[in-house]
């Protein structure tokens, strides 16, 4: 994960690492390099640039520069940065305050939405917790029996609704509310509802997911992402939290990324939380975002 970025700046830092004093000239010519490493990274240009100015900034202080290790203290500005940058502290889940907790998972289609509301049931039971799933992604056949099967794997029930043949209700917000009302009825403290997706952003999957919202009223909104599509899943999120106001980023497919532009934009670029990375098609291949953590990872 992240590999090249990870390369990158350290091969930058080596220019301060060892040295006992930093001047203005190996401090302009690491930024330049850091600055590089990122874009590289497929990091959003003016995050790379607004990065950079601060790290800058924070090793031109005097104190820094007549610090006795002022090698370690630049690599410290990097990594507080780049902790900043994913988003300072983690964020957890959305609790309602009268059980059911209601958690809408919205996202483009082959983001992974589905697998993650299996995962996310898997990681809720463990914590304690009785998820019902709702089958909302009502387009595509295939999402329901994939969901029924994800749903029976991790021993969480599944609500879905089908005719007398077997096919999915067409109604995605009856199908939503019903799973609530299912939740309630039978003592389940949190409903995942999965919802459909396209290929791009369009105005029929929006006004579905705004109406599945409104009438669910969702404790929390999360917005799953395919973290290898760099810049892209940034505007996406960017299409879906003006639409939606979603409470947090889920990033998957972090084992395939070996760029992490996504990762290292989309908090400043969209003002919300990464919530949950995703690293794997396993079911246990979720970890709870925590800035620190992926920080450290990236400095290695
Ligand atoms: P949806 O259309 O958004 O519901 O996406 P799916 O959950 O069906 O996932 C699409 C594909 O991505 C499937 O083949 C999943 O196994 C795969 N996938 C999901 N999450 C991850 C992940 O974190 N890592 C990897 N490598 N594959 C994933």
């Amino acid at each position: 994960m992240f590999d090249t970025l990870s390369d990158k700046l350290d091969a930058a830092l080596k220019n301060v690492k060892g040295e006992g004093r930093i001047n203005e000239l190996n401090i302009a010519e690491t930024m330049r390099e850091v600055r590089r490493a990122l874009l590289d990274a497929d990091v959003n240009y003016q995050v790379a640039k607004d990065f950079t100015n601060k790290v800058k900034e924070t090793v031109t202080d005097e104190k820094v520069l007549q610090a006795v290790n002022p090698g370690q203290q630049f690599v410290k500005a990097i990594h507080d940065e780049l902790v900043y940058l994913l988003g300072d502290v983690h964020v957890d889940l959305n609790k309602a305050k009268k059980p059911p907790t209601v958690i809408l998972v919205a996202g483009l289609q082959g983001a992974g939405k589905t697998t993650f509301v299996g995962k996310l049931a898997l990681f809720l039971k463990a914590k304690g917790r009785s998820p019902l799933v709702a089958a909302a992604d009502v387009y595509r056949p295939a999402a329901v029996d994939q969901l029924e099967t994800l749903a029976a794997q991790v021993k969480v029930p599944v609500f879905s609704i089908r005719d007398a043949a077997g096919v999915p209700e067409k109604d995605a917000v009856r199908v939503a509310r019903e799973a609530v009302a299912e939740a309630k009825r039978t003592g389940r403290d949190t409903v995942l509802i999965d919802t459909a997706g396209r290929l791009h952003v369009d105005e029929a999957m929006m006004e579905e997911v705004v109406a599945i919202k409104r009438e669910t009223d969702p404790d929390e909104i999360l917005f799953v992402v395919d973290a290898m599509t760099g810049q892209d899943a940034v505007n996406t999120a960017k299409a879906f939290n003006d639409q939606l106001d979603v409470d947090g980023v889920v990033l998957t497919k972090l084992d395939g990324d070996t760029r992490g532009g996504a990762a290292l934009s989309i908090r400043s670029v969209v003002e919300k939380p990464i919530k949950f990375a995703s690293m794997g098609e396993k079911l246990d291949a979720l970890t709870e975002f925590y800035p620190d953590r992926m920080a450290q990872r990236i400095l290695g």
